[in-house]
């Protein structure tokens, strides 16, 4: 099995990142997850019962795309440093099948279980 290819996925993490805040800005939020303007459900719905509904909704949508931008920016960081592919609980290499399938890993197979 060859090595993982760095530089690919570093182009891979750089364009999610991009899609991940584009996303972002959609929802009216800015790249740390923080609404930059006043989020305007009322129109839409009659009573404000559903407004509550769709706002904890786009909430809840937004705290996941910040996780997944801060595991890339995390990712993007061991690419820089050096400890890409490196467990950071025990620093033991982690595969490279694990690192492909999903290469904001951070932990190997073994500490990921632990900690879950
Ligand atoms: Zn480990």
């Amino acid at each position: 099995m060859p090595p993982i290819d760095i530089a690919k996925t570093a182009v891979a993490l750089g364009k999610e990142r991009a899609t991940l805040l584009h996303q972002l800005s959609e929802l009216g939020a800015d790249e740390n997850g923080e609404l930059t303007g006043e989020m305007d459900f009322g129109d839409a719905f009659a009573d404000a019962g559903a407004a509550t509904a769709e706002r904890t909704e786009t909430m809840g949508i937004i705290k996941n795309l910040r996780n997944r931008l801060d595991d890339v920016r995390a990712a993007m960081v061991r690419i820089e440093d050096g400890t890409f592919g490196t467990c950071t609980e025990c620093g033991e290499t982690i595969g490279e099948d694990r690192m492909e399938y999903r290469p904001t890993s951070s932990k190997c197979i073994g500490c990921k279980t632990k900690s879950a």
